[in-house]
């Protein structure tokens, strides 16, 4: 029996959300995929070789390189033990599709195992049973029983394991199906089919070919009704006096019949009540080795005991820090590697909405929200038809696709692509997202990502330290809290949970009315906020919750009421919907509804007030504080002291500008709303990473972290507060030759580069910058980058150097574009747009100078991540200074005191281990400024046959302490230079040797190319040829299949 056949047999219908239409079964597109996707068939077309990795078999475009076999060979080994793992590899060096291939590969030697394992196991049992033992706990011998008994949450049902995914059946989208019927089409899966059945013992043989007539069990029949689970009677037939004569054969046959359906019966719930029965045996196995078994098969039972049981195939959820990213990788996927599953993007709705009104109301997610509950969106209704479309499933043209492939698609057929990706997502074997979407609790669960015993990936993970402590924290206005009063108010004046929203209500108020309370004494005080921190000197965190009523107990009950209001919610909409059932089919009967419709089309303007629970952003507000009250409220919480609680008092940058417009329409009478002039925050931020880390930890299989820039990658792991079994860090692919690392202590007039706070204001350091780049100018080809720390130094120095000439001096030399500071996305792309043009018009031959363009950007801005600068678009990358993190930033602060303080409690109650030795917060600090130089270095030499340069103009790199935190690929080739002159004499010296070298391989090509024109009217390339050919030169193997 093959598994595809049997999940398809199997797989019940899908599951469709009242009020949704069923996919158009005669709509041609709809239908299933003709020729199912083969990965080993593409491979096979695609020329593509097989490596042996780790004992798995991967798939590969080309020679891997070392630094791709090392990434692979210690994924692969990670996710084989269940382990978390850090990846550094450099930008350029292939990492994503080394990282796609090796999941992939992995996730698709497991099912296979798994799959070769339970059918070892179903043939051992099945030989145990015609071998005449009996099955433990066997209940009476009709299926009615077998119901009764098999409680739908009897967890040793499935063998131990919810088997899903390919080796039994996906649950549908949206639903998870449970009880007997799940049992049973479970059951069906697991069972042998006619054909295998005939392969099995001897004694097996004989019968089951006597039996194929009656088979009760066949997966292959297509299908899935219960009748299938129950022997069919024979047929009765009228008996002739040939049939007397045959009596006693008959009998025998007879016997022999119920004989079968007695072992067919046990078999049922033998595999039904898996482990019990793999676990009856082995112990059986202890006396005395079972009739029809050897010592082999106890050895393969106790085996699939070791490896817990039946296992689901992990879910694979890959996520990168945009969507940008996400899609660079669906394209590395789809581009390059020959896997083919089930794959989904999940999108936001800005980014998937096919509804135009809803996407252009301007809140997009409240208006979806009321046009879903309301019934009114017309694609919501048809997305089931868009994610059961055959082109989006494997074998269809978009079996690998990206956000803007669905929303295509979706338009076409009037369907939501945002419903449509979530519902494939639930099924699906790879899932892309964002990673903000796996970290953020609450955004997890919206998208209905299940991390359990699933894996995660997380790429350009230099930023998730950052990222799970703002998914852990919440910020929540005074004006968030007075919406979530009037609610409250109304709903149970309403007489809608009166007690419930009343307590809701009541307790908001309260925080609203402590927050706009001014006589709290503020700690910090920046141009435009004052803040009060607890825990602070004399007044702990439990004094404020004394002060705010919020005790054990009231979290208790806010977790109740939580939950009594999502119960309501969904309650209301389940008698919305049954009401307009209802409507529908009293008009079909009568042809008028029961009740006069409401008026309340949107132009009324006042369809918001027919809401009869709380709105989903209070929701949220309740929901959010409810996840960190419950973290931090009880010492005996593992997060009680990770966070630090924050009062806000924020000016309103609307109110001034409201203030302007309104001078304007005094004239014009139009009504003014009042703004207030200050905006009031609580604010719980989350100081440890861990808040988010752990639970993600403890949920997974595995978490493979990769970046180009996690070093240091020790204190990176105990910055998450997770544990990782081991780390890589990669070399860069490209020869040592093709790179130079350098840094510099004085400048050309021998002033010390060090741009520090006190140094940046003198007007010698910020000519010695300007000289500099325009000698590092003068010589470099082509692109060139240059990172500050701040917008401000950068301002500073324009100034200067547009007083002295020295901007004009660099403008001859370069076209000059500085990065904008915040500004629209389409302002930034333009001028990349322009830089890139430029650059590109150079290549004319003939070009007179300027030759090449310069780029101003900051670390941690636009240009320093994400952005590729390969070959001639970056030829230089020059840092200014060390970019520490605002030192008076509030968190900032906080964090290193925190940092501090938990270095030392652990210290002094040795809690320190090494996956869980907190930073202090000096080092914290400082590895902040290292990553963001490391992610800037990374914008050039992008592949194995680029070069470039990259020049510190700082002189605290001639410390070793600072050169040791930079990503390995350059620290281990980082020279220092004392003097500006000798600097320039080694880099005149790279840039003649790179450019005669790149001249040398331009002319080779140009004669190839003519010699290859020449012999191709020859001799014709075949097509297959030119297709499928890697472009890597290095194509031969390392190990056959
Ligand atoms: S259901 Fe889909 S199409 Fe309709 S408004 Fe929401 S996101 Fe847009």
């Amino acid at each position: 029996m093959s598994s595809g056949n049997s999940r398809k047999s199997t797989r019940s219908k899908p599951a469709y959300k009242k009020g949704t239409e069923k996919p158009d079964t005669k709509d041609p597109s709809s239908k299933p995929p003709a020729v199912p996707t083969d990965t080993i068939r593409i491979a096979n077309e695609l020329n593509h070789q097989t490596y042996f990795i780790g004992g798995v078999k991967v798939h590969f475009p080309f020679k891997p390189y070392p630094s791709q076999l090392g990434m692979m060979n210690h994924m692969i080994k990670a996710l084989s033990q269940s382990k978390n793992t850090m990846i550094e590899s450099p930008t350029g060096s292939g990492k994503s599709l080394a990282l796609l291939c090796a999941a992939l590969a992995w996730q698709r030697d497991f099912s296979e195992k798994n799959k070769k394992r339970l059918a070892m196991v179903r043939q051992i049992i099945r030989k145990y049973v015609v071998g005449g033992a009996s099955v433990p706990f066997l209940p009476n011998s009709n299926k009615d029983k077998v119901d009764a008994d098999i409680g739908k949450d009897d967890p040793d049902v499935l063998g131990s394991g919810d088997v899903k995914s390919d080796l039994i059946v996906k649950p549908e989208p949206g639903a998870r199906k449970s009880g007997i019927e799940n049992l049973f089409e479970t059951v069906a899966c697991m069972l042998p089919d006619a054909s295998a059945t005939n392969k099995d013992t001897s004694l097996d043989t004989k019968d089951s070919k006597k039996d194929t007539g009656s088979s009760h069990l066949d997966c292959n029949s297509g299908s899935d009704s219960d009748s299938d689970f129950i022997s069919k009677k024979p047929v009765e037939q009228t008996r002739t006096s040939q049939d007397s004569q045959k009596t006693d054969s008959s009998k025998t046959a007879e016997q022999k019949d119920s004989k079968d359906s007695s072992i067919e019966y046990q078999l049922t719930f033998a595999y039904l009540k898996l482990s019990s029965t793999v676990n009856y045996i082995i112990q059986a196995s202890e006396i005395s080795i079972p009739a029809g078994l050897t010592e082999k098969d106890i050895d393969v039972l106790k085996d699939f005991k070791d490896n817990n049981y039946a296992q689901s195939t992990p879910r694979i959820y890959f996520g990168s820090r945009t969507h940008k990213q996400v899609s660079q990788l669906v394209e590395e996927l789809r581009g390059k590697s020959a896997y083919r599953m089930q794959t989904a993007v999940l999108g936001s709705r800005a980014q998937t909405c096919t509804n135009y009104n809803a996407l252009n109301s301007g809140a997009i997610d409240e208006e979806c929200r009321y046009l879903v509950d309301e019934n009114k969106c017309g694609p919501y209704r048809q997305y089931h038809r868009l994610s059961s479309h055959s082109r989006l499933r494997p074998g269809g043209n978009l079996e690998i696709w990206d956000i803007e492939d669905i929303v295509g698609l979706g338009k076409s057929i009037f369907a939501c692509s945002y419903f449509a990706a979530r519902d494939l997502a639930a099924t699906a074997d790879l899932v892309f997202c964002p990673y903000n979407y796996i970290l953020d609790p609450g955004v997890r669960e919206a998208a209905g990502i299940d991390l359990r015993d699933n894996i995660v990936i997380l790429d350009e993970g230099h930023n998730v330290e950052n990222a799970a402590r703002e998914a852990g924290s919440i910020e929540i206005t005074d004006q968030q809290l007075g919406i979530l009063v009037s609610e409250c108010q109304m709903l149970s004046r309403d007489g809608h949970l009166p007690s419930t929203h009343q307590f809701v209500g009541t307790f908001a108020e309260g925080l609203a009315n402590w927050l706009q309370d001014g006589s709290d004494e503020y700690d910090y005080q920046d141009f435009d906020s004052l803040t009060a921190v607890w825990p602070k000197r004399g007044a702990s965190v439990q004094n404020l919750f004394d002060r705010l009523l919020i005790t054990q107990a009231f979290i208790t009950r806010l977790d109740f009421v939580y939950s009594e209001l999502e119960d309501f919610a969904k309650q209301q909409r389940a008698d919305k919907e049954e009401f307009r059932v209802n409507e529908l089919i009293s008009f079909q009967r009568n042809g008028k509804g029961n009740q006069e419709e409401d008026n309340d089309d949107e132009s009324s303007g006042g369809h918001r007030s027919k809401y009869n629970s709380l709105s989903p952003g209070c929701m949220r507000v309740i929901g959010g504080l409810l996840r960190v009250l419950k973290q931090m409220a009880s010492p005996n919480e593992p997060f009680y002291r990770d966070y630090r609680i924050a009062k806000i008092r924020r000016k309103n940058t609307a109110a001034a500008n409201k203030t302007s417009s309104n001078n304007k329409r005094k004239r014009t009478n139009v009504a003014v709303l009042s703004v207030p002039d200050h905006i009031n925050i609580l604010a719980f931020w989350a100081m440890n990473p861990g808040v988010i880390f752990s639970e993600i930890s403890s949920l997974t299989r595995s978490v493979i972290l990769t970046s180009g820039t996690l070093s240091p990658l020790n204190s990176y792991a105990s910055e998450l507060q997770m544990p990782f079994s081991s780390t890589l860090e990669a070399n860069h692919v490209i020869d040592p030759s093709r790179f130079a690392a350098m840094s510099i202590e004085y400048g050309p007039s021998g002033t010390l580069l060090e741009a520090k706070y006190q140094t940046i204001n003198m007007l010698d350091f910020q000519d010695d910058i300007g000289r500099a780049l325009c000698s590092i100018a003068a010589s470099c080809p082509d692109g060139m980058l240059v990172f500050a720390p701040s917008y401000s130094l950068l301002s500073k120095l324009f100034a200067r150097w547009g007083t002295t000439g020295i901007f004009d001096t660099l403008d001859s030399f370069k076209r000059i574009y500085i990065e904008p500071q915040g500004g629209p996305k389409d302002e930034f792309e333009t001028l990349l747009k322009s830089y890139r043009e430029g650059l590109e018009k150079d290549r004319v031959p003939g070009k007179s100078l300027p030759q090449g363009s310069i780029m101003f950007a900051v670390y941690r801005g636009k240009v320093s991540e994400g952005i590729d600068f390969s070959d001639y678009f970056c030829r230089t990358v020059v840092n200014i200074g060390i970019p520490y993190p605002a030192f008076k930033d509030v968190k900032v602060t906080l964090k290193r005191e925190y940092n501090d303080s938990r270095a030392s409690l652990e210290f002094m109650h040795e809690l320190a281990t090494p996956d869980n030795n907190m930073l202090s917060g000096s080092l914290w600090y400082e590895i902040q400024a290292f990553r963001a130089i490391n992610q800037a270095l990374g914008r050039c030499l992008r592949h194995k046959n680029d070069w470039g340069a990259v020049i510190m103009l700082e002189s605290r790199f001639s410390n070793a302490w600072n050169v040791c935190k930079l990503s390995k690929w350059i620290r281990n080739y980082m020279r220092s230079f004392r003097t500006f002159d000798d600097a320039m004499s080694e880099l005149d010296v790279f840039y003649k040797t790179r450019i005669a070298e790149d001249e040398a391989a331009a002319a080779a090509a140009s004669l190839s190319s003519s010699l290859d024109s020449t012999t191709a009217v020859n001799t014709p390339v075949p097509i297959s040829e030119k297709i499928f050919k890697s472009e890597d030169p290095d194509t031969e193997k390392i190990s056959d299949d």
